[in-house]
C-alpha cells in the first residue's frame, strides 16, 4: 500500500480519492463508517469572507479559504458527474444582519475591514436587506451581502465522496481504529500503523486525517506532532412543511446563521464550547439557537425540529489548519480544519497529494505548516497521544 488515510471525514476521504486519482494505491482507515464524524454535523457554509478575522491568522487562513472557494464548483461538479449524486451546491450568498445599533456598529467595522482585504462585499440598509430576504424581522439594523460566500451540504458530499473513492479503487476499510503509528529504519520513518486489535498494516506514508481524534494516536515522535483539541458545536436542523421560500441565502448574526438547503429544510448552528470530548446536546444550547434566531427571522417558529446534534470541530492552538509533512519521514498531517473544514477540503485534497508525490511545498501551506506546533526543544521520545483540552467553558457561536 502506497498511502494509508486514517479518517474517512470530508478531509480524509476528498484526499482518498485524489490521491487515488494520482495513481497512488490509498486505503483509508476509518474507525466507525466514514463521514459520521464532525463532518456529518457540519453546515456546509463556503464562506472565507463572512469568516474572515482580524490579525495575522485570520489573514493567512482567508488567503486559504478563498482559494478554497474557487476550488469547490470544479470539486462539486467532477464529483457531481462522476457519481450522479449531488452535492447540494447552492450559490446563493450570504447576508450577516445587524438585529441592533451595536450590531450595526459592528457590522460597519467589518465591512471597513473586508473592503480593506478588497473582498466582495456590499452594504445593504434594512429596506434593502428585507427585499432580498422578507423574512428578516422589520427590526434589522443593517445588512452586509458577501455574494461569493456559498454553501454545500456535506453530507450529499460525504455520500459522494464514498462513491467516488468506491469507482476509482480506494479500499475503505470501516470499523479500522488505529492505535498507533509504526516507525523503522534508518533513519527513522513511518512504516504503517497498528489497529485497535493489534492488526499491522503497512505502509509507505501515512496521512493523519483523524478530525479532532488526531491527536489521539499513539507513536508520533514528539518533534512530529500536532496538539489538537475539540471545540465542541451543537446545531440543529429543521424543516419547513410548506416547503422551501423562508430564506433563499445563508443568514449570518450574532448568536448563530441559518443555512437553507433546496427542499424546505435549515441548518441552523452554532455554538462554539470548550468542553472536550463531551457530546450530550443541551437545552441551553437549543434555546440560545433558536432564540437569536427567532429574533431575526420570525418564521423559525413555524419550522419542524428534524435533528438537535453536536460536532467537535478539530482545533489547533492557533486554530489554523495542520497540512503537510511532519518532520517525520512519511507522516502527513490533515487536520485542525476547525470551522473551516468543508470549506477547505479541496484545496487540502490537492495540496496533501502533491506532498505525497513529493512535489514541493507551495508558498500557500507555509500558513499550515505542521513544523509550527514543534517543542522548541524536541526530543524523539514518542507522544502518549494526549491532546491539548480547551479550557473555559464559554459558549460562543459559529460555524
Ligand atoms: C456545528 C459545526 C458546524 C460546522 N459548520 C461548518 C461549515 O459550515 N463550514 C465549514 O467549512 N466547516 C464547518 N464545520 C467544521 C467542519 O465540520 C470540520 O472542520 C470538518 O468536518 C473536519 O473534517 P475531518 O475530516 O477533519 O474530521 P471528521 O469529519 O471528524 O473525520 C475524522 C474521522 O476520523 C475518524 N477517526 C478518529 N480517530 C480515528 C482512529 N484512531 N482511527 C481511525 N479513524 C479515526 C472519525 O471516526 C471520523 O470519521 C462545522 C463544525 C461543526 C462542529
Amino acid at each position: 500500500m502506497d498511502v494509508l488515510v486514517v479518517g474517512g471525514g470530508i478531509i480524509g476521504m476528498s484526499i482518498a480519492w485524489r490521491a487515488r486519482q494520482a495513481g497512488m494505491s490509498v486505503t483509508v482507515l476509518e474507525r466507525d463508517g466514514p463521514g459520521e464524524g464532525t463532518s456529518h454535523v457540519a453546515a456546509g457554509m463556503l464562506a472565507p469572507v463572512a469568516e474572515v478575522e482580524f490579525g495575522a491568522d485570520g489573514r493567512r487562513l482567508l488567503e486559504l479559504g478563498l482559494h478554497a472557494a474557487r476550488a469547490w464548483p470544479a470539486f462539486a461538479s467532477e464529483l457531481e458527474i462522476s457519481t450522479g449524486v449531488s452535492v447540494g451546491m447552492l450559490r446563493t450568498g450570504t447576508l450577516l444582519v445587524a438585529r441592533d445599533d451595536d450590531d450595526a456598529r459592528e457590522l460597519e467595522r467589518q465591512l471597513s475591514f473586508r473592503q480593506s482585504l478588497a473582498l466582495a462585499v456590499r452594504r445593504l440598509r434594512p429596506s434593502e436587506a428585507r427585499e432580498l430576504e422578507p423574512a428578516l424581522a422589520p427590526t434589522v439594523r443593517l445588512a452586509l451581502e458577501a455574494p461569493d460566500d456559498h454553501s454545500v451540504d456535506p453530507r450529499l458530499v460525504l455520500a459522494a465522496l464514498e462513491r467516488a473513492c468506491a469507482s476509482v479503487g480506494v479500499q475503505v476499510r470501516a470499523n479500522a481504529l488505529v492505535a498507533r503509528i509504526e516507525l523503522g529504519g534508518v533513519p527513522e520513518r513511518v512504516t504503517g500503523v497498528t489497529l485497535e486489535h493489534g492488526e499491522r498494516v503497512p505502509a509507505e506514508q501515512v496521512v493523519l486525517a483523524a478530525g479532532p481524534w488526531s491527536g489521539l494516536i499513539d507513536g508520533v515522535p514528539q518533534a512530529a506532532t500536532v496538539p489538537v483539541r475539540p471545540v465542541k458545536g451543537q446545531i440543529m436542523r429543521l424543516r419547513d412543511p410548506a416547503g422551501p421560500g423562508l430564506l433563499r441565502r445563508v443568514v449570518r448574526f450574532r448568536g448563530g446563521y441559518l443555512v437553507p438547503r433546496e427542499d424546505g429544510r435549515y441548518v441552523l448552528g452554532a455554538t462554539v464550547e470548550e468542553r472536550g470530548f463531551e457530546l450530550a446536546p443541551t437545552a441551553g444550547g437549543a434555546y440560545q439557537l433558536l432564540r437569536d434566531a427567532h429574533e431575526l427571522v420570525p418564521g423559525v417558529s413555524e419550522l419542524e425540529i428534524e435533528e438537535l446534534s453536536v460536532g467537535l470541530r478539530p482545533g489547533t492552538p492557533d486554530n489554523s489548519p495542520a497540512i503537510g509533512p511532519s518532520a517525520l519521514p512519511g507522516l502527513i498531517w490533515a487536520t485542525g480544519h476547525y470551522r473551516n473544514g468543508i470549506l477547505l477540503a479541496p484545496l487540502t485534497a490537492e495540496l496533501v497529494t502533491g506532498a505525497l508525490a513529493g512535489e514541493p511545498a507551495p508558498a500557500l501551506l507555509s500558513a499550515c505548516a505542521p513544523a509550527r506546533f514543534a517543542p522548541p526543544t524536541a526530543h524523539p521520545e514518542t507522544s502518549t497521544g494526549a491532546s491539548t483540552a480547551g479550557g473555559a467553558s464559554a459558549v460562543e457561536v459559529g460555524a
